[in-house]
C-alpha cells in the first residue's frame, strides 16, 4: 500500500532512467519499466499490507464512484451533526477521495451552501450532492487531474481540469451560472468559494 501524503506521486519509466532530486523508491517491473515514487515533501509512506483489513483502511467511508457511496447513506450518517457540511464531504470516515477543490465544485453543482450544517440537509438533496461529486471527479479523470503548482499523473503530463473550475481560485470573480461575485471563506484552515445565490 502506497501512501501519496501531500506531495507523492508515481510515474512508469524505463528502469535504467537515473534517479532524480526526490526519487526515493522504484519497484521494478518484468516489462524492464518501473514505478518510480518521488515526493518532495516526504510526508508519503509505504506499507507492506496482507489483506484489506489495514489500520490506515478500516475506518474509511467508501470510494466516491462506488454504488455504496449514496444519498440515502450520506443523510443517515449526517443527522444530528452540526458540521459544516464541506467538512463533512472532506471526512475520509465519510466517503474517501473527496479533496477541497473537488468539495467546492461539487457543492456549487449541487447548489449546497458549504457552511451549511451537515444534520440539516435533506435526503433529496443529499442524492444531488452524490450525483454531483460523481460528476465532477469523473470530469476532473477524464481531463487528468487538477494541476495548480507541479502535479503531474502517471503518464508525467499535467492535469487540465483547472480550466473547468466553476469556483475554486475564482473567489471575487463572477458566477458563471447566475453574475453574482464568488464568496470567499475559511473552513478548517481550507479555501471554500461558493455562489450567495446559486447556493442555498
Ligand atoms: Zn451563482
Amino acid at each position: 500500500m502506497v501512501h501519496l501524503g501531500m506531495s507523492g506521486s508515481l510515474r512508469v519509466m524505463p528502469a535504467a532512467t537515473p534517479p532524480f532530486v526526490h526519487d526515493h523508491v522504484d519497484i521494478v517491473l518484468d516489462n524492464g519499466q518501473c514505478l518510480r515514487y518521488n515526493d518532495p515533501r516526504r510526508f508519503g509512506s509505504f506499507h507492506w499490507v496482507l489483506g484489506d483489513n489495514h489500520d490506515l483502511l478500516r475506518h474509511l467511508g467508501p470510494e466516491p464512484l462506488s454504488d455504496e457511496f449514496t444519498g440515502g447513506a450520506l443523510y443517515q450518517r449526517s443527522r444530528g451533526r452540526k458540521i459544516a457540511v464541506k467538512s463533512f464531504l472532506m471526512d475520509g470516515k465519510v466517503v474517501v477521495g473527496v479533496g477541497n477543490i473537488y468539495a467546492n465544485e461539487a457543492l456549487f453543482m449541487a447548489g449546497i451552501r458549504p457552511d451549511r450544517a451537515a444534520g440539516r440537509i435533506s435526503a433529496a438533496r443529499y442524492t444531488t450532492l452524490v450525483s454531483s461529486v460523481q460528476a465532477v471527479l469523473a470530469g476532473a479523470i477524464d481531463k487528468g487531474g487538477t494541476t495548480l503548482r507541479d502535479y503531474v499523473g502517471g503518464d508525467g503530463k499535467p492535469g487540465y481540469f483547472a480550466q473547468q473550475l466553476r469556483v475554486y481560485g475564482r473567489d471575487g470573480l463572477l458566477c458563471r451560472q447566475c453574475t453574482t461575485v464568488l464568496k470567499a471563506i475559511r473552513q478548517n484552515n481550507r479555501a471554500t468559494v461558493f455562489c450567495p445565490t446559486c447556493q442555498r
